[in-house]
């Protein structure tokens, strides 16, 4: 659709990773559907990806080069695609300050920026949007939920007083809210947090909290207790705009070089009347080669059909383990289309790490969960969704402990809860009644279809 000369015009600036980049390009498509002009600032290595989700569209997309051999890196790594893995976050988001002149260049050149959405983890660009006189929104790949108990856990410094990692822990704003020192990840599960991690939430926060406003990838209808104390309690403004997912219906209309021999195998599952479960833990999930030889135990177990996303190459998963199971299992080791996934009639349940865009599009596809959190805000999100809003089964581990080892016969016993036990038929009906409620979210006249329309409004007005 083309853009009115008054249109706004706003500029993207997703992090390096798929998980911060894909609801990002959503929120790029129900803009341009709003007749705004669309600028998305990137990496070179990052640009194929973007352009290829945005192909027939009239976003314009700006490479930023990401220099190599950066002090703050070890040498050999890859620093312009991606994350490069977890271990090295607080490095590699430091190091995208070096971007920083580049993109000033950038904003120089464009003309009538209405505002810079970014990346809470660049926190770097609310200095740059401020020298331009742009507001700056930061974009938040999290639930309302894992914002406001870290708030918590925070300003009343929680986690200085368990001695044991399981010792609940109970915060006063949510007092049913029972978590444990556990449930988070570095560095807020130490006692005294302190180095660079640290420093670098805190000065994100200060960032963020500076910002014009966080744009949320929830609706109200989801989490609603949990926005009203952000909203009263918190800064700066939240926009509840999501879920993001909802911007565009997964095609069912696939060309043939689209359609993967997985989506055939899904068609044949549905044909012989088997539901399938779809087993996948995102892009940044390390799993141990142990870990991995169980799952695949625990699933040849369970005797039901599942189709696996196994990310890294090479993985052994047990001996002869795809042959035994080729009737009724499938283990991809590509990228796939999650939604295209999730969307199949057949599919039934997800076993998944529980990343906040997994746990949405699983919800917008009605498709309850297992829930298997394993780093960053998983664990909170876990919480979440099996304790709020019910429509996630866990997985057991073997010490009982939120996090260890899972031995296949808890997988087992857990993966043939979901999809034939009676506490599965629970999940499977609340999910279904928040799907209904994610969709009407977001179409026209639901509450975050409102709340983008606001927000529009409101910054074309600061142009104007
Ligand atoms: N995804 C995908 N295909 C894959 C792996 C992941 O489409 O093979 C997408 C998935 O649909 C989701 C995102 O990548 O949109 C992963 O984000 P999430 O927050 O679930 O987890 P993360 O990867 O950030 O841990």
């Amino acid at each position: 659709m083309a853009s009115s000369p008054c249109a706004p015009h706003i500029v993207l600036f997703p992090f390096m990773s798929k998980g911060h980049t894909i609801p990002i390009l959503h929120l790029a498509r129900l803009l341009l559907h709003r007749n705004a002009t669309v600028t998305i600032f990137t990496t070179p290595a990052n640009h194929p990806f973007i352009s290829a989700s945005l192909a027939n569209t009239n976003a314009s997309i700006i490479d930023l080069p990401f220099p190599e051999n950066i002090d703050e890196l070890p040498t050999g790594v890859e620093s312009t695609d991606k994350l490069p893995s977890m271990s090295l976050f607080v490095p590699f988001a430091n190091a995208t300050k070096h971007i920083q002149p580049d993109l000033e260049k950038a904003l120089e050149a464009l003309s009538n920026v209405t505002c810079l959405i970014s990346d809470g983890f660049l926190i770097w660009t609310l200095e740059s949007a401020t020298k331009f006189g742009i507001p700056r929104l930061a974009s938040y790949g999290w639930s309302y939920y894992s914002m406001c108990v870290c708030r918590e856990v925070g300003v009343n410094r929680l986690l200085s007083g368990p001695e044991s990692d399981d010792e609940i822990l109970t915060v006063p704003s949510f007092p049913w809210i029972k978590l444990r020192r556990n449930d988070f990840d570095e560095p807020f599960n130490v006692r005294e947090p302190k180095g660079p991690h640290i420093d670098f939430v805190m000065e994100q926060s200060i960032a963020t909290a500076k910002s014009y406003g966080i744009i949320m990838n929830s609706f109200e209808e989801l989490e609603s207790k949990f926005i009203d104390y952000w909203n009263n309690k918190c800064e700066p403004k939240a926009w509840t705009v999501g879920p993001l997912c909802l911007a565009e219906q997964p095609s069912n209309k696939l060309q043939p070089y689209q359609n993967p021999k997985w989506m055939h195998w899904l068609d044949k599952k549905l044909a012989q009347g088997s539901p399938v479960l779809y087993v996948a833990f995102g892009s940044q999930a390390e799993i141990s080669p142990k870990q991995l030889r169980e799952i695949a135990i625990g699933l040849e177990e369970s005797k039901v059909s599942f189709l696996w996303v196994v990310r890294k190459s090479g993985s052994e998963l047990a001996d002869g383990f795809e042959e035994r199971v080729k009737e009724r299992g499938i283990v991809v080791r590509e990228w796939v289309d999650q939604r295209a996934i999730l969307g199949h009639e057949c599919v039934k349940g997800f076993l998944s790490h529980c990343g906040w865009n997994s746990v949405m599009e699983s919800i917008c596809a009605k498709v309850p969960i297992l829930a298997w959190p394993m780093m960053a805000e998983q664990h909170l999100n876990a919480r979440m969704v099996v304790e709020e809003i019910k429509v996630e089964l866990r997985v057991e581990t073997s010490n009982g402990s939120v996090r260890g080892f899972v031995k296949w016969q808890g997988l087992k016993k857990m993966v043939r809860e979901l999809m034939e036990g009676e506490m599965g038929k629970g999940v499977r009906k609340k999910v279904g009644e928040f799907g209904e409620a994610a969709r009407k979210a977001m179409e026209e006249g639901g509450s975050s279809w409102h709340t983008l329309n606001q927000l529009i409004d409101e910054l074309q007005a600061l142009r104007d």
